[in-house]
């Protein structure tokens, strides 16, 4: 047909996420998942006028479109999830792969606050997303709509399992030194325990993983207790 619609279109970020997780390791790979991580999303010029999110704290969830930024451009037909291995491929579009054509992402966040005295900021809660992340567009969710807890899903697994975290009492001593020690321990301690390890290195290792937190380095190794359960011991912050 001679009018048919466009078919490249050019998006403007209308906001940027400053977040606890500098680097993509680590990041649990759904929101939800470690409820401790808060960001602030900061919009932008000219979508930084407060009218803009005018009853939007009547929401307590907010969708987030966004690209994944520090993802190669280049995609491919299959992927390989990491909650499969890393082995086992499936279709991009069947998949949450951050390797994907036009890179967008979705989240479902928790909205904490709204701040419009400088431009507008919104806190959320429980996110998925690396610092810097350009944000494409906010949605209120609504549930009564898109909460479908008995729609089937292939082979995304559950919530995976939750491994026990343990600290060294020198790193006790350091978080109890810090003003932010208590949030740092249950951020520390909820993003281990999604086990940010490859999907292949499962069990215990005679190595030391490092990864950044909102401003420190995590040391953590992985290692049996008495019952042969896999326990991550933060050894350094
Ligand atoms: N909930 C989103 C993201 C799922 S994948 C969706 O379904 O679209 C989650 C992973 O995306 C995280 O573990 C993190 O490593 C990665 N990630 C988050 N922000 C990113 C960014 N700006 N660029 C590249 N990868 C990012």
């Amino acid at each position: 047909k001679a009018d048919s619609p466009p078919s490249s279109f050019t998006l403007d970020a209308i906001g940027r996420i400053e977040s606890d997780y500098p680097d993509k390791f680590g990041i649990p790979r759904q929101p939800g998942l470690v409820r401790a991580s808060r960001a602030r999303l900061v919009l932008l010029p000219p979508y930084d006028d407060p009218l803009t999110v005018r009853a939007l704290e009547d929401f307590s969830h907010l969708w987030l479109t966004f690209v994944f930024h520090r993802s190669p451009t280049r995609w491919t037909p299959l992927v390989r999830p990491p909650r499969l291995g890393g082995n086992a491929k499936v279709g991009v579009f069947a998949s949450r792969s951050t390797h994907r054509p036009n890179r967008l992402g979705l989240s479902l966040v928790e909205l904490t606050g709204i701040d419009t005295s400088k431009g507008v900021r919104l806190g959320l809660r429980g996110h998925d997303l690396l610092d810097g992340t350009p944000v494409l567009d906010i949605k209120p969710y609504l549930p009564w709509a898109e909460s479908l807890p008995e729609a089937r899903t292939g082979f995304a697994p559950e919530a995976p399992p939750q491994r026990p975290v343990v600290f060294t009492s020198e790193v006790e001593a350091m978080l109890a030194a810090r003003s932010d020690g208590d949030s740092l321990r249950e951020l520390i301690t909820q993003v281990l325990a999604q086990d940010p390890r490859p999907a292949y290195r499962n069990g215990v290792e005679d190595r030391r993983y490092g990864l950044r937190l909102r401003d420190v380095d995590v040391r953590f190794r992985a290692e049996a207790d008495a019952s042969g359960e896999i326990i991550l011991r933060v050894v350094e912050v």
